[in-house]
């Protein structure tokens, strides 16, 4: 019984998690490389966080031109 009660979480959390990633919520997970959009860089992957935001949620500031980008990429304004 208690077998099942881990598996159904496990189950939930993984299925949260994808969802969450296809929607590109705060709340997703992106495990790929991203590249700057404006300059073309490729982020590092040792990341150093710039602010509350970033270290709970991710997201970088393009070394090269100082852009911040989310987890997925993507410019924030
Ligand atoms: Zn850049």
């Amino acid at each position: 019984m208690e077998l099942l009660i881990y598996t159904v979480v496990t189950i939930s959390a993984i299925v949260f998690f994808v969802v969450q990633s296809k929607k590109k919520s705060k709340l997703g997970l992106n495990f790929k490389r991203v590249y700057c959009p404006a300059c073309n860089e490729k982020q590092p992957i040792i990341r150093i966080p710039r602010g509350k935001n970033q270290i709970l949620y991710g997201g970088t500031t393009c070394p090269k031109c100082n852009a911040s980008l989310d987890k997925y990429g993507e410019i924030i304004s």
